[in-house]
């Protein structure tokens, strides 16, 4: 057996020794006699599992006390509604930034409940810069996508809203750096890039937003119920919770998130000077904008997109086939991806260029 290079961008790699951790402890999690997908989310050992990764988490994104820590199902999607279910009171609009496509998803859900004000709105190639956004202080909220995951669109600042709580899916470049949690309201992501297996969403609330959610709103859909039962309303997705916490302890031991934050830049500065570098493949989007999680990349000839799949499979760097809706290609670098692979792709694609284009 050979494991692949996978640029998936979710679900996507996760770290071979966290597997490895994993696989050792599948049958007999710690003596317990038991896999951890086999206990009792509300017995004694899983509620040691859930709480240590939630203080390893807290750890290395250093998130303050004043914030509550919920794991939940209904991935990301979920909170596109949750977060103006929850925070609306009763202010009747909240501002959403639009960079690309999962800001339009944000957006269509939040139109169920409330007046959306576009304040600021690109093309899906660039951040708007801070000098763009254009704030209602009457707003619920600030809602924007700090990483696109189809666009390759990053922030590179976080947008200042004074009062107005912010909120940002940071589903695709949570843990991929260090953030100032402080600045944000409300931080949420789905589990199946940075974090491990899919099945959970993290989500990062501060206390004062919790509570708000009118008596409509289904339990299932409240953060309060959430923070007073600590995730445990429910049957929480149990095994991707104890997966999550192989992973931020892994974070831990390697670094933390600067060290996370180092490689990660080293990785994609590799792979758009290689795409710069060349007349054969392009990047679309504004420098300072690029995402250093996923980079789609474009060939000279469309036609050869198939070619450079299969070739590029034949060497084990799977999974580089661009979304359905923008084509062409897409590397997604998330912190698993070891530098090697992006090294090996940049020599692949180099080859392919000298190979293939005329
Ligand atoms: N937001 C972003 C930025 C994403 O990349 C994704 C998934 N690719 C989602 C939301 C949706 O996440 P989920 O599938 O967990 O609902």
């Amino acid at each position: 057996m050979s494991r692949v290079f996978n640029f998936s961008a979710g679900p996507a790699m996760v770290p071979e020794a966290v597997l490895k951790q994993a696989q050792a402890e599948m049958l007999d999690w710690q003596g317990s006699g038991m896999s951890v997908m086999e206990m009792s989310h509300r017995g004694k050992a899983f509620l040691s599992i859930a709480a240590k990764a939630e203080a390893d988490l807290r750890d290395i994104m250093s998130i303050p006390e004043n914030y509550k820590v919920l794991f939940l199902q209904g991935g990301a999607s979920a909170q596109f509604a949750m977060v103006p279910m929850n925070l609306l009171g009763d202010k009747t609009s909240a501002d959403y930034i639009n960079t690309g496509a999962w800001s339009k998803k944000a957006i269509s859900e939040a139109k169920r409940y409330c007046t959306v004000n576009i304040v600021a709105e690109t093309k899906g190639d660039r951040a708007p810069k801070a000098s763009e956004l254009r704030f209602d202080p009457e707003a619920a909220y600030v809602h924007y996508t700090p990483n696109e995951t189809i666009g390759g669109v990053e922030f590179d600042y976080i947008p200042d809203t004074g009062d107005v709580p912010l909120v940002a899916d940071f589903s695709s470049s949570i843990i991929s750096r260090e953030i100032d949690v402080s600045k944000f309201g409300i931080i949420y992501a789905g589990s199946q890039k940075n974090i491990g297996p899919a099945g959970l969403a993290v989500v990062i609330v501060r206390d004062d937003l919790i509570g708000k959610a009118k008596d409509t709103v289904p339990a299932m859909f409240n953060y309060k119920t959430h923070a007073d039962a600590d995730s445990m309303y429910n049957t929480p997705p149990t095994y991707t919770w104890y997966f999550a916490g192989l992973v931020f302890n892994w974070i831990k031991q390697n670094g933390g998130l600067p060290k996370m934050a180092e490689v990660n830049a080293r990785k994609a500065a590799k792979l758009y000077a290689a795409i710069d570098g060349s007349e054969f493949y392009a990047n679309p989007v504004e420098v300072s904008s690029r995402s250093r999680m996923n980079v789609p990349f474009t060939l000279a000839n469309a036609e050869l997109d198939a070619v450079f799949l299969a070739e590029a499979k034949k060497v084990g760097l799977v999974t580089l086939k661009g979304h359905r809706s923008v084509g062409g290609m897409r590397a997604s670098i998330y912190n698993a991806m070891p530098e090697a692979g992006v090294d090996a792709l940049v020599a692949f694609m180099a080859e392919f260029e000298r190979k293939h284009a005329n």
